[in-house]
């Protein structure tokens, strides 16, 4: 583990202090939780595997100049990311049904939605993260118009950059869940990516088999949940070998960033 400070201690993170101001350590564990937490175990591997995912996946959205938190990937478990306000809502985008679009408006999970669908959710675990509309988040200064107009094409460039680059690797996006954060520069405030992108935050699904390849193994008890990352992202290109290698890897072993 790491010898630096905590600042924050979330369900599948752990926050540091980064080695300089402005910066922070992102530590990404092997816990995995569901339900708003009723649901809770331990997968050996799971947070080598999507800071390896979600770095792979930031580096490439940064170079289509959607502005990330993302600075570097320090060892296998931590990257050093910028420190940012956390706006708190989950903007979650949809191009094929599941979940709660189904259980809510009863649109068959699978069902190929007619247009991609941006959602906003409020992040407060103790409310089970209700979805709000741009009335409550302005209205409760959440965040502002600018920043509503700023995330939703933020959303879209993320969604039509992910469809292709998971379809190359023969996954399809269902859906998934973005969060952002404020920048500050000086006198300047920038809206950027944070947290993380990975099988933990989207829904993925074998493209010929509609096998699932993301979190709802695990709400689902439906096993092999690091062997379905693991296989995300060999087919990505990160792993050579499926599973081997990456679920192996921890901090303290001496694996340095490349
Ligand atoms: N999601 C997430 N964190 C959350 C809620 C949702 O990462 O707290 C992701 C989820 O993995 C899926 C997408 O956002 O890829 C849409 O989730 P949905 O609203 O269907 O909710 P769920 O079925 O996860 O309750």
């Amino acid at each position: 583990m790491s010898r630096r400070k905590m600042i924050y201690e979330g369900k599948a993170k752990i926050l540091y202090e980064g080695p300089e101001p402005g910066t922070i350590v992102q530590y990404f564990k092997d816990d995995a939780t569901a339900f708003n937490n009723q649901k809770k175990a331990t997968l050996e591997g799971k947070g080598v595997l999507n800071n390896r995912i979600s770095e792979h996946v930031m580096l490439g959205l940064g170079r289509i100049g959607i502005p990330t938190h993302f600075l570097k990937r320090l060892n296998m478990r931590e990257q050093l990311v910028r420190q940012v306000e956390i706006i708190p809502l989950e903007v979650v985008c949809r191009n094929v049904a599941a979940g709660s679009i189904s259980t809510r408006l009863g649109v068959p999970e699978g069902e190929q939605l007619p247009r991609s669908i941006v959602e906003f959710y409020y992040k407060k675990d103790e409310l089970g993260d209700p979805m709000i509309s741009e009335e409550h988040i302005t209205a409760f200064n959440w965040a502002t118009h600018q920043e509503i107009d700023d995330m939703m094409a933020m959303t879209l460039r993320v969604n039509d950059f992910l469809c292709g680059l998971f379809t190359g690797a023969g996954i399809r996006l269902v859906d998934f869940k973005l969060e952002f954060g404020r920048h500050y520069e000086g006198d300047m405030v920038r809206t950027v990516l944070a947290d993380e992108i990975s099988p933990d935050s989207c829904r993925l699904w074998d493209l010929e088999t509609n096998e699932k390849m993301d979190k709802d193994r695990f709400r689902r008890d439906m096993g092999n949940v690091t062997e379905a990352y693991a296989e995300v992202a060999r087919r990505l290109g990160i792993m050579k070998e499926s599973g081997q290698g990456a679920a192996n890897g921890d901090v303290g072993k001496g694996d340095a960033a490349k």
